[in-house]
């Protein structure tokens, strides 16, 4: 690791700069991938450019519609009530996400650019229909989350750009959400398998829904076959028999739209039985079928 140059703008567009100036600069925030990565070899960057000083990329606007800098620490979030009301999901994702002391330094847009297709927060941003709002050399663009991962540690940021911060859209209606992942230890662990649900209700039914898989595919993906099961479905007490079909479609749509990855953590076969399961679960949680 020696040779490695550091560099701590205090505006983006000095930022910008500096990752313009060196093919082979890095973006770094808590460090609890890219350290690491640097130490195994694994990536070799020559500048890193650290978004401590960035003070658009720590903004935390919670509103009906919520803004949450890229550098926002999964602690920062956890600590602020309204946004885990809100965003039941994410507070879930970060909370499993390592332990106390990564969540302490640990952003949530260090866990989205590193691109693992078991990115912990990932999941909960696809089901919010998150955006991102990327700043480069040709101003600022917003993408929606779902394109922004190209591959398992690729994304859709190019020479110069980095990520700013993510937009979640308003709810609809009544706003449910959950995250669930299955995990081969109980202590510190990456996901197996994990999953996101999100639903909006508008007059007892179900408006607009979003399932979002992760730790299967090359990358976290949203599925659309299985929103559609869900949506239009009510959610009266008397009709719980009518949500649980929906949701035994819905998992089973997550399934067939699975083409799981093969690892050290699991096979194929066991990731593509386990997603069926773990989407029913998550939408048990949301639906209140459980
Ligand atoms: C002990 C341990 C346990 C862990 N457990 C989990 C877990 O359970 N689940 C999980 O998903 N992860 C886990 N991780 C991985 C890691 O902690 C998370 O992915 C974390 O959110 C990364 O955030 P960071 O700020 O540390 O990113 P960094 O390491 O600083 O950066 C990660 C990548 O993102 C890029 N980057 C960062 N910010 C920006 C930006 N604003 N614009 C463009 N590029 C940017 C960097 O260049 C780098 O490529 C664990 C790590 C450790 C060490």
């Amino acid at each position: 690791m020696t040779g490695v140059q550091y560099a701590r703008p205090t505006s983006t567009s000095e930022a910008i700069e500096a990752l313009r100036s060196d093919d082979a600069a890095r973006m770094i925030a808590g460090g609890t991938d890219l350290m690491v990565q640097m130490r195994l070899g694994h990536r070799r960057p020559s500048l890193v450019v650290d978004t401590a000083g960035l003070t658009e990329l720590h903004q935390l606007d919670c509103g009906p519609a919520s803004v949450i800098g890229a550098a926002t620490t999964l602690r920062t979030m956890l600590g602020e009530p309204g946004l885990v009301k809100q965003y039941t999901a994410l507070a879930q994702s970060a909370n499993l996400l390592g332990g106390r002391q990564i969540q302490a330094v640990a952003t949530f847009g260090g866990n989205v650019c590193n691109a693992s297709p078991a990115a912990e927060t990932a999941t909960p941003l696809l089901a919010y229909d998150a955006e991102v709002e990327i700043a480069g050399p040709d101003g600022v663009r917003v993408v929606a989350l779902r394109d922004f991962f190209t591959g398992p540690g690729e994304t859709a940021l190019a020479r110069g750009e980095l990520l700013v911060a993510f937009r979640l859209p308003a709810s609809a209606g009544i706003r449910r959400s959950a995250y669930r992942r299955l995990q081969l230890r109980r202590s510190v662990d990456i996901a197996v398998v994990s999953a996101s649900a999100c639903v909006d209700i508008v007059d007892e039914r179900i408006a607009h829904a979003r399932v979002a898989i992760g730790a299967v595919n090359a990358v976290p993906t949203i599925v659309d076959e299985a929103a559609a099961a869900l949506e239009g479905v009510s959610m009266a007490a008397a009709d719980a028999d009518v949500r649980r079909d929906a949701i035994a479609v819905a998992a089973a749509a997550c399934r067939s739209a699975s083409r799981p990855i093969d690892d050290v953590r699991a096979s194929s076969r066991y990731r593509s039985a386990m997603v069926e399961v773990i989407v029913a679960r998550v939408l048990g949680d949301v639906l209140g079928v459980g």
